[in-house]
């Protein structure tokens, strides 16, 4: 097996690189990641200057094909899969991330965005996220990641993909898996609002995680109760519920009839 490994963290973020300890014990692994952090730049893609990749080489694994990319985490997924990797890799795995995934941040989030830039090149794919920012302890998330990757690339389909988050307690208190939906995540006082030394008025994204909906079954609640949740995705944005609506409004050409 061929593992493609990329974060947002960055190519020296020590979450990719306990990932990369554990992988490469199981697969033919290589790792394309930001030369500098890029947590939450979504699915942006790098369009108007060039890309570089350095290769670098991480102290504890010299032997592994690693390279630094001035882009972003979908860039480097496209552009080792395109141009860098010798052959079409068997699985992308994305992160570990530092801090949680959940509900509708995934949307913001780089490390799921190179996932995703996985799924649409038609490699199946891992985003995993640990949830906790300020004492990470990626080990266990590791061993659990490379436990996983063998079941999850036998029965994927390409277009599959996991969001997978694992809680931030000690190994020994993590209660179980769970696989869930997404849940929603809202921010309290998003923005703090500060005076620059000319006297002007700047904001800065901030505030606290507040989750309204307490529902069941979801990813925030799982990460809440210490088990590992996983939640299969997808990048299909249609409303597909709404097509026959939306088809009922007999939307024709202007003036047309
Ligand atoms: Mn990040």
């Amino acid at each position: 097996m061929r593992i493609l490994l990329t974060n947002d963290d960055g190519i020296f973020a020590e979450g990719l690189q306990t990932l990369a300890q554990e992988i490469k014990k199981i697969a033919e692994t290589y790792i394309a990641a930001p030369d500098h952090e890029q947590s939450a730049t979504g699915h942006a893609i790098t369009m108007h200057r060039p890309l570089r990749a350095e290769k670098v080489k991480y102290r504890h694994s010299p032997e592994l094909a690693a390279w630094s990319v001035n882009g972003t985490p979908a860039d480097c997924v496209k552009l080792a899969v395109e141009a860098l990797l010798p052959q079409k890799p068997d699985l992308v795995i994305s992160g570990i991330n530092r801090g949680a995934n959940l509900g509708t941040d995934v949307l913001y989030s780089g490390t799921v965005s190179a996932a995703i830039e996985g799924v649409i090149l038609g490699i199946p794919a891992i985003a995993v996220s640990l949830a906790e920012y300020h004492n990470p302890q990626y080990d266990y998330a590791a061993a659990f990641i490379a436990y996983l990757a063998p079941i999850f690339a036998k029965q994927a389909k390409k277009e599959m993909l996991l969001n997978v988050n694992v809680p931030g307690c000690p190994a020994e208190q993590i209660k179980g898996v769970s696989i869930n939906r997404l849940g929603v995540r809202h921010y309290k006082n998003p923005f703090e609002e500060r005076t620059d030394p000319r006297g002007r008025t700047y904001y800065w994204l901030a505030g606290e995680i507040v989750d309204i909906k307490e529902e069941k079954d979801t990813d925030v609640a799982a990460i809440k109760e210490d088990k590992i949740s996983i939640t299969p995705i997808q990048y299909d944005l249609t409303d597909y519920a709404m097509l026959e609506s939306v088809r009922k409004w007999r939307i024709d050409l202007q003036g047309g009839g």
